[in-house]
């Protein structure tokens, strides 16, 4: 049995955010992925918002457009754009790549093509049994403080503590192409973050996307529950047809394509269980109304090392702050959101009201765009207004 002080699954950026930060604090840190290379694996739109390198310390190279100009796309497909940030894009290998390459920098194990298969929780420490992927043994490592980070498929029904059986029901089914076109989309395309709401040819919402890469525009789409194949990738060809037209006309393009699951339900309402903390996707941190995680899930790893930090030799309440520190900073906008998203789905005309208010009042877009718990006074009022504002003419539409 080898024994270590912090020990994380996942090497998204929930976990290589917890892992570097932990590092740098001087705690042994090993964390076990399961794929031979880390994010090469990761399906997302990898959208970032504003100041996300600051904010985690990240090189700006991996940046691949400053996106100024958020456009929301309407039922009836009306756009209603204004400013954000400037929000940022990226993909997935080059994000985790880079967080995972700092974490081994700062000090970190990184141990890939490990696969988490199951934990026991003890009084002070925690056992983690995995699969060694290139040796095919099972191995166990019982460590102080464990940091579960393992994202959308987290399984976690075994641990009574966890356990959260409407984790079903929030998961979105997504898909998306990577097309890489014979030449440059028209400029619009790579200073825009555009998200579409509208129904399937079956009735069910989606959610769809396209985000400007270096050599390739992302154009996807995610649907909550499961769809069969083909309805999914009708709905996804017929919404690149109907972009095609305005971002990239006849340009010949080569299409890859890539689907994987993102949680878009409300956070899992227990995220500790003695040491054991979950974090990012697994801890349901995603904002329902478009699939943002990333920032949720690099913080929650910030959290999680603080909280490993503070109390070295007492892992339960270390388990316990990091409990206080993501429920109070996230869960109250995270549960906002997702009322909002369901309250926008029982009737699609208004999710046309409220982009239609966001495009006419800045300061409401700009306000929606930071995080509740550093709200000034003034900015919270102004807030409430505004939603009074939607709420009145939402429920007219
Ligand atoms: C199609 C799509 C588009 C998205 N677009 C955006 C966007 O534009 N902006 C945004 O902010 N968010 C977006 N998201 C959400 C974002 O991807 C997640 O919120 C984010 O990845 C969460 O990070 P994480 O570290 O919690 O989990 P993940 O990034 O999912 O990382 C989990 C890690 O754990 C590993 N793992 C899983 N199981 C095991 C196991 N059993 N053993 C060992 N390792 C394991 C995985 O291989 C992976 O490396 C999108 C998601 C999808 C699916």
């Amino acid at each position: 049995m080898e024994d270590v002080e912090f020990l994380i699954v996942g090497c998204g950026p929930a976990g290589a955010q917890a892992a570097r930060e932990a590092a740098r604090q001087g705690i042994e840190t090993i964390v076990l992925e399961k794929d031979a290379v880390v994010g090469a694996k990761r399906v997302c739109a990898a959208g970032l918002r504003p100041g996300f390198c600051k904010t985690f310390d990240l090189p700006r190279e991996l940046i691949h457009f400053d996106t100024p100009r958020m456009a929301l796309f309407d039922e009836e497909g009306t756009c209603h754009a204004f400013p954000v940030g400037p929000a940022h894009t990226t993909t997935r290998e080059e994000l985790d790549g880079t967080m995972a390459e700092l974490a081994l920098q700062a000090g970190a194990q990184l141990r890939t093509q490990s696969l988490y298969r199951k934990h026991r929780v003890g009084r002070d420490s925690t056992t983690v049994e995995y699969a060694d992927l290139q040796s095919g043994q099972h191995k166990q490592i019982r460590a102080r403080n464990v940091f579960f980070a393992t994202g959308a498929t987290a399984r976690l029904d075994t641990d009574e503590q966890l356990a959260f059986p409407k984790w079903e029901d929030g998961l979105l089914t997504c898909y998306q192409y990577r097309l890489y076109l014979a030449r440059p989309a028209e400029p619009i395309a790579y200073q825009t973050l555009e998200l579409h709401y509208f129904r399937a040819a079956n009735g069910r919402q989606i959610v769809a996307w396209m985000f400007p890469k270096r050599d390739h525009l992302t154009v996807g789409l995610g649907v909550m529950g499961k769809m069969p194949g083909k309805e999914l990738r009708a709905e996804l060809k017929g919404f690149q047809a109907r972009v095609a037209p305005r971002l990239y006309p006849g340009i010949a393009s080569r299409i890859k394509e890539e689907g994987h699951l993102l949680y878009g339900g409300r956070p899992r309402p227990s995220i500790v269980s003695g040491s054991l903390m979950v974090g990012g996707t697994a801890a349901g941190l995603v904002d329902a109304t478009n699939g943002e995680g990333i920032f949720e899930a690099a913080m929650s790893g910030r959290l999680a090392a603080d909280a490993v930090a503070t109390h070295p030799n007492a892992p339960n309440r270390a388990a316990q702050r990091y409990n206080a520190g993501v429920k109070g900073r996230f869960y109250a906008r995270l549960k906002h959101r997702d009322t909002l998203m369901r309250f926008l789905e029982r009737r699609p005309r208004r999710f046309g009201v409220l982009f239609e208010q966001l495009a006419t009042t800045p300061r409401f877009a700009e306000i929606l765009q930071r995080e509740d718990s550093y709200l000034p006074i003034i900015d919270r009022f102004y807030l409430y207004g505004q939603a009074l504002k939607f709420a009145k003419n939402a429920i007219r539409a």
